[in-house]
């Protein structure tokens, strides 16, 4: 005599089996209506044995709940028999959700409804909140006796919510967001990346719990900040999104960040500064159409670097243009990384000539790299030269270039024996590879004299501050090789790298040069730059002299060697051997 049977279970085919199970062998005892609430609780308690899930039986008429032994120990239910429900439940729910779960229960209660499936949050006996997934079918009895008969389960034990802050984790954010943009893309506003600047240091310095707290204490802040409609998810160890689904008031995502930036320093102060930290955070906005999960991750990660890479503590907006060049250095890197490893394939050296200023004649060259590819043709080396320092590439390619560079120079020579031949180093080079072994080997293996090379140095503050940098430049000017200081003009420009380095050469980079010959206020302070690198007993170089006119303008400030296209443009070895050294007839 089946006294309950389940009605409307089919609807959610996916409903734990656990509840399926339970409403199975319960629909057998046939003696259930006359079953103590010991009993019944015993039956939950078998039930539970098989399932991580807790289970529950809701009388919805009686308003008694009754649970498994285990939720009593997570959560604050005094008893696994709770006799006035909804004021317990009241205490157990996370406030905010608390009305929608009440009214979802009533359906219930009503008849309106069979099922209970909802995901909300319930504080557990530390005052925490969890994430649980709640399911349950409604059994009706013979006198119309309604049960809630399911099991709750925790969202974080299959990494969907996350019990250090009480936020839903980044699956349960791709399910979500999966649907929004499916269904009602339309609706939502922005996408918020927020990331802790120096997290790694948190938990490095000051352990793994620091790190967690300053998670929970983000969380609350940013909880703080934007109101309940907007949905807030931890994604992977220090990151966070916020998503904003049109559901409330319409709010500046940039004034957003702003107010969790002040809440998160209000906090610190209210902890008197024992510990400080700062967020970045990257947004997208707009049109999010055709958009998937996948492009809102990427696109919002991007931005999150954006900003540590501008230097942390700020908001970036997602820029498409930049995302595209940033694709486009990777696939630049990418085709360096094939290059370099089949023997620098696409890599040629090219040669533009340094004449002397007294009497124009040749006295050297300056190597410049040229790389092109299939795909993108030449490449200027404003683009591939930084992308070889970011990877490190720059280490093989430059040995390259100083190996062709010093075996040209070594031929040239013959014809003009004073023939020197500048090779640019990059920072890269001098931190991360043994440059003098290096330089050593190379000029020794080709058989050139030291003074005939001239290394090449952008001015940069690095040289002040790095001792080993220091050290390297002293080995060089021991063994008699020459440093330029190049780009001068354009960074720094300060005097005193003259000395720290002890160039020989300061090159003056075309950027000046236009400027001085456009007014008279640069025109003078190269004038005068000229005759300070002279009284310290060094030489000037001057860069990018294109025209008659601009090199009889700057002639008058006395520059003692001259590189530009005037003279001639960068070309490869051969074409520079003929147009160049063939023509002085010798050797
Ligand atoms: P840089 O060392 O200052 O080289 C001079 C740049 O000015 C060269 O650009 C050259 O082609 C250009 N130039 C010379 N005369 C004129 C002129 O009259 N007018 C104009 N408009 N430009 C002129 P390039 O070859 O494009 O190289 C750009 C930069 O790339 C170089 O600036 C250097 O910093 C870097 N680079 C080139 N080759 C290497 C290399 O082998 N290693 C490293 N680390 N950097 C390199
Ligand atoms: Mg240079
Ligand atoms: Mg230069």
């Amino acid at each position: 005599m089946n006294k309950y049977k389940g009605r409307g279970c089919s609807r959610r085919r996916d409903a734990a089996t656990g509840w399926r199970a339970l409403v199975h062998k319960m629909s057998y005892l046939s003696a259930l209506q006359g079953m103590s609430l010991e009993q019944i609780r015993s039956v939950i308690e078998i039930m539970q044995q098989s399932s991580d899930a807790y289970m529950y039986i809701l009388d919805l008429n009686m308003d008694i709940y009754m649970l498994a032994e285990k939720a009593t120990k997570r959560f604050p239910f005094h008893s696994t028999v709770i006799e006035n429900c909804t004021e317990t439940l009241k205490k157990i729910i996370y406030p905010s959700d608390y009305e929608m779960v009440a009214a979802d229960i009533e359906k219930c209660r009503s008849g309106e409804q069979d099922n209970h499936t909802l995901e909300y949050r319930w504080l557990d006996r530390m005052g925490r909140v969890v994430w649980i997934s709640c399911r349950g079918t409604v059994v009706t009895g013979t006198e119309g006796h309604r049960l809630l008969i399911g099991s709750v389960s925790e969202l974080g034990t299959k990494a969907k919510a996350d019990n250090i802050t009480g936020l839903r984790r980044e699956a349960r954010f791709r399910l979500n967001m999966e649907s929004t943009l499916r269904d009602q893309p339309e609706t939502v506003r922005y996408l918020m990346r927020v990331g802790i600047d120096n997290f790694k240091e948190i938990n490095e310095k000051e352990g793994v719990e620091a790190g967690d707290e300053v998670l929970r204490e983000l969380a609350e802040c940013m909880i703080k900040t934007v109101d309940e409609s907007v949905d807030i998810y931890r994604l992977v160890a220090d990151e966070f999104m916020i998503v904003d689904t049109g559901k409330g008031e319409v709010k500046d995502p940039g004034a957003i960040y702003r107010q969790i930036q002040r809440t998160i320093a209000a906090t610190a102060k209210n902890k008197e500064y024992s510990r400080f930290y700062t967020v970045s955070a990257g947004v997208i906005e707009g049109d999010f159409s055709g958009t998937t999960v996948e492009e809102i991750m990427r696109f919002t990660e991007f931005a999150l670097n954006e900003a540590k890479r501008n230097g942390r503590n700020q908001m970036v907006a997602f820029d498409r243009a930049a995302y595209d060049v940033y694709l486009e250095r990777l696939d630049i890197r990418k085709l360096l990384r094939q290059d370099v490893s089949h023997d620098f394939r696409g890599f040629e050296v090219y040669y533009q000539p340094i004449v002397s200023a007294e009497d124009y004649r040749l006295i050297g060259a300056e190597a410049l790299l040229r790389w092109k590819n299939e795909k993108f043709g030449n490449v200027s080396p404003a683009v591939f030269i930084p992308v070889l320092e970011e990877s490190g590439l720059i280490i093989p390619v430059g040995q390259y270039v100083l190996w062709e560079a010093a075996r040209m120079c070594k031929k040239w020579k013959e014809y003009i024996p004073e023939f020197h031949i500048n090779v640019n180093l990059s920072y890269v080079q001098l931190y991360k590879s043994d440059m003098m072994r290096d330089v050593e080997r190379c000029i020794e293996e080709v058989g050139l004299d030291p003074e005939s090379l001239v290394l090449e140095l952008t001015e940069s503050g690095y040289i002040e501050t790095n001792d080993r940098i220091k050290e390297l430049f002293k080995d060089l000017k021991s063994r008699k090789i020459d440093l330029a200081l190049d780009d001068f003009g354009t960074g720094y420009s300060n005097m005193r790298y003259l000395k720290e380095i002890d160039a020989k050469t300061v090159k003056i980079d075309r950027t000046f040069v236009v400027q001085a010959l456009k007014n008279e206020y640069d025109y003078n302070i190269i004038s005068h730059i000229i005759d300070m690198v002279h009284s310290l007993g060094s030489v000037v170089c001057m860069e990018g002299i294109e025209e008659k006119e601009e090199l009889s303008k700057m002639m008058a400030t006395k520059p003692d060697m001259i590189q530009g296209y005037y003279f001639g443009k960068p070309t490869p070895a051969g074409q520079f051997e003929k147009e160049f050294l063939e023509t002085t007839g010798s050797p």
